[in-house]
């Protein structure tokens, strides 16, 4: 069954709730508890791990949308990450919407320099740019050191 309640529908009062309709959730949501549900969204203090928005205000990105946090995997079930906890993050609606491809796991270094190794010169060198734009301090230090 799906009940609303007043976090799901900001029609909704605290204390009231909404019977949506009697049928059960599907299964991609029914493996994680409610007990699970509830613990995520407290230890991410209610707020969303990606923009920071809180469950009930305003959203940040758009002030007339009001926050609702769902659950997101931060390993994607395809990619065989759990419904456990550890596994799961409080995302907002807009971020959620978007996140379909930031899901991934995160590659390693050893990865990331395979696929660099392969790129071409100029690709490399694009690559390069932008570390050294986000690193400025760890790439002076690193062009210092090869100067001696
Ligand atoms: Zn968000």
């Amino acid at each position: 069954m799906n009940i609303e309640t007043d976090k799901d529908n900001s029609a909704l009062k605290p204390g009231q709730y909404r019977l949506v309709n009697t049928k059960p959730l599907p299964v991609f949501s029914s493996g994680i508890s409610k007990e699970t549900r509830a613990f995520v969204l407290d230890r991410n203090g209610f707020t969303c791990q990606m923009c920071g928005a809180v469950a009930g205000e305003p959203h940040p990105s758009d002030p007339s949308r009001k926050t609702r946090l769902h659950l997101g995997h931060i390993i994607d079930l395809s990619h065989g990450g759990t419904d456990d906890a550890q596994n799961l993050r409080a995302l907002c609606s807009v971020c959620n919407e978007g996140a379909q491809n930031i899901t991934l796991p995160r590659p390693k270094a050893t990865q990331l320099l395979t696929q660099i190794r392969r790129a071409a010169g100029d690709e490399q060198v694009e690559v390069l740019k932008w570390l050294v734009r986000k690193y400025p301090k760890q790439a002076q230090s690193l062009t210092e050191n090869s100067a001696d």
